[in-house]
């Protein structure tokens, strides 16, 4: 056979912005052999006709570090056209860390990101203690996408210093031994360093995650090891002083101190950026700190999303009144008795009632806001338009805890309400997708899988921004979810259609491809819940020139691998 796979009559869309064109595009021994008008033979053809062929999406921001022992294909997000993620952002990785010491970093998963403790001790084999270790694990299992780690800072952190990690500033020898131990690391193919100083990252007892009682001087020191090596990207969850305090001297010290690392290093620093609506001027300093560190010698790029950062409320999975005390004895009930007494209507104004009282706004993710049910939205399509719970309670006339109760009963209890915790205003979530220095990832796939799907925001940037309001052609969006993020996390063979690259390809439909409705599903180890979301319009997934998914359904094939760094 000429070819092992050849996608025939499909318009090529090759990632690099350029106009499409017709190509058929045949792959052999995993890399894209040719490209053009193919006509000899191949043990397995994909007839295209009408669709796009375009490279693999490239997700540089999720937490997957668990969820790859027990879900090969990487769901949600193989579902959207992914191919290849880096996980171990925000500092929480599984390793270095030994199988004794697994609550240490275990607890940070569970509470900083939501990923079910049952879960992850019923799916993971703990089988390493270092870092090298823990990617040669990651290396044998069977995988349907492509994976490439950081090394978190609780992680190794906690390694070192044990429970002090959790108390106190690190000693020079502590920092001797945490710089060796990231030096091994990216050694072995680590592809960059992360942390978190996110005051919301905290341990299940309350206390701040490991890596947030770290000085500043130790970040230096941290990154300052890539800087040596000239390899690793530094990824980090930031302090939230330009949100509590935006024209404060201590937001432009901090911006400071980021860009000057970037100088002094040499290393790319990376981080989300998103627009909130009590702090709107917030952002656009975010990205006016990326041009000002290129101005200084120093590189930074901002991860962006394509819409609101959404917790999906439901009686199924969560509501923001489940821990009040009028609340949290009903919503223990069997779903099925919430119902049958819902119906009456003394239980209804009781609950209605102890609604009033402050809504748990850590339910929501979010702060205070001036009235939370202006940005509570009833969820029944994707696309919209969504209508607030406040203005159903208006046109009803009645409380709008009691418009919530209403409406999710109409539909036995299986409807979705969703509120936005960030990127509230659409133009703003627009200008940052189109800064040049932001790329347009962080599904955080793998994480807070009870609250938010942000699996599908490759599949919205292009149902929703190209198909719908037409401010960007197919060509900058495909562009947008895999050169630019391939050419910032350095996988230098992936991301464009090109003979010798890697044949991670999708085939998709641009006149349907979109997001599904979000579901529940019970599909973790443990049988722990999760939000899933499926995409239609995708109609082959290809990694490394095998069919990994053909219209939302896995072949069987496996062919996903561990992506290690530039130094391994
Ligand atoms: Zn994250």
């Amino acid at each position: 056979m000429a070819y092992d796979l050849v996608i025939k009559n499909g318009v090529l869309i090759d990632g690099s912005g350029l106009p499409r064109y017709r190509a058929d595009v045949g792959v052999k021994n995993g890399r894209i052999a040719s490209i053009g008008r193919i006509r000899e033979n191949a043990r397995e053809i994909i007839d295209a006709d009408g669709r796009v062929v375009a490279p693999g999406f490239i997700d540089g921001h999720t937490h997957m570090d668990a969820q790859v022992f027990w879900d090969p294909l990487g769901t949600c997000s193989s579902w959207h056209g992914v191919t290849t993620v880096v996980m171990g952002n925000c500092g929480f990785t599984l390793a270095p860390c030994s199988e004794k010491d697994k609550a240490l970093v275990v607890r940070n998963l569970e509470r900083a990101e939501d990923i079910s403790g049952a879960a992850m001790a019923a799916g993971i084999t703990w089988s390493w203690t270092t870092f090298p270790e823990f990617l040669d694990a990651v290396d044998a299992l069977p995988k349907g996408i492509n994976y490439a780690g950081y090394v978190g800072h609780c992680a190794l952190r906690s390694h070192i210093m044990g429970e002090r990690a959790f108390e106190q500033a690190a000693s020079e020898d502590d920092l001797v031994l945490m710089e060796r131990e990231l030096r091994e690391a990216m050694c072995a193919g680590a592809i960059g360093f992360t942390t978190t100083r996110s005051p919301i990252h905290e341990t299940p007892d309350g206390r701040p995650v490991a890596s947030r009682l770290a000085t500043w001087d130790e970040i230096r020191r941290l990154v300052g090891v890539m800087g040596e090596l000239n390899a690793g990207i530094f990824e980090l969850a930031g302090e939230a002083v330009g949100r509590e305090a935006p024209d404060s001297a201590a937001f432009r010290e901090y911006h400071v101190r980021l860009r000057d690392l970037a100088v002094e290093t040499g290393r790319p620093i990376t981080f989300g950026n998103f627009s909130r609506l009590e702090a709107r001027t917030v952002w656009p300093r975010y990205m006016a700190l990326l041009d000002e560190t290129a101005a200084a010698g120093g590189r930074m790029f901002a991860q962006v999303h394509s819409r609101g950062l959404n917790v999906m409320l439901s009686f199924k999975t969560q509501l923001p009144f489940d821990n009040l005390p009028a609340w949290k004895p009903f919503r223990a009930l069997p779903l099925e008795e919430q119902q049958r007494q819902l119906r009456d209507p003394a239980v209804r104004r009781r609950l209605v009632e102890g609604a009033h009282e402050q809504p748990d706004r850590k339910a929501l993710g979010t702060e205070a806001r001036p009235f939370p049910y202006e940005w509570i939205f009833v969820y029944d399509t994707v696309q919209g338009p969504h209508r607030t719970v406040a203005e159903v309670a208006r046109e009803r006339g009645i409380d709008p805890a009691a418009a919530m109760i209403e409406l999710a009963l109409e539909k036995d209890l299986d409807r979705f309400f969703v509120h936005p915790v960030a990127n509230e205003m659409q133009d703003d979530v627009l200008e940052m997708m189109k800064h040049p220095r932001a790329v347009v990832t962080f599904s955080d796939s793998g994480a807070h899988v009870s609250q938010i799907v942000d699996s599908s925001l490759q599949t919205h940037l292009l149902s929703h921004w190209v198909r719908e309001r037409q401010v960007f052609t197919l060509e900058d969006a495909v562009r947008m979810l895999t050169l630019v993020p391939a050419t910032h996390w350095g996988f230098a063979d992936r991301g464009l259609v090109r003979e010798g690259f890697m044949a991670d390809l999708i085939v998709f439909d641009p006149d349907t491809i979109a997001p599904e409705m979000p579901e529940v599903a019970h599909d973790l180890p443990a049988g722990a819940r999760r939000l899933v979301q499926r995409a239609r319009g995708i109609a082959a997934t290809v990694v490394h020139g095998e069919v990994l998914l053909r219209d939302g359904k896995h072949t069987g094939a496996l062919p996903g691998r561990l992506l290690r760094g530039p130094l391994a």
